[in-house]
């Protein structure tokens, strides 16, 4: 992970629905490898979604009705995959 590259946008690539259960906040905060999603002390659901590893498990993993968008960073943004 220490050797990945990020190209952040100002523009989030995937957002959420305005108000989530407890449920689905616990499952986001599960399902994220990366751990994207916090919860801060107000209950507020953040997303770091500039550490975004492209995998999808949100997508396919939380409930339907979770996320309200979700989409590929533009071409030349996001992660950059970086071996050996
Ligand atoms: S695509 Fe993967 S890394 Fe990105 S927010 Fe969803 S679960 Fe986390």
């Amino acid at each position: 992970m220490a050797r990945n590259c990020y190209h952040p946008t100002a523009k989030a690539h995937l957002h959420l629905h305005d108000s989530l259960s407890e449920e689905q906040i616990s499952q986001l905060v599960k399902i994220c490898p990366a751990g994207l999603f916090t919860q801060d002390v107000a209950g507020k659901v953040n997303v770091h979604f500039q550490g975004c590893l492209e995998c999808g498990c949100c997508r396919l993993l939380a409930s339907p009705d979770t996320l309200a968008d979700w989409h590929y960073p533009p071409s030349g943004a996001g992660l950059t995959l970086r071996f050996g």
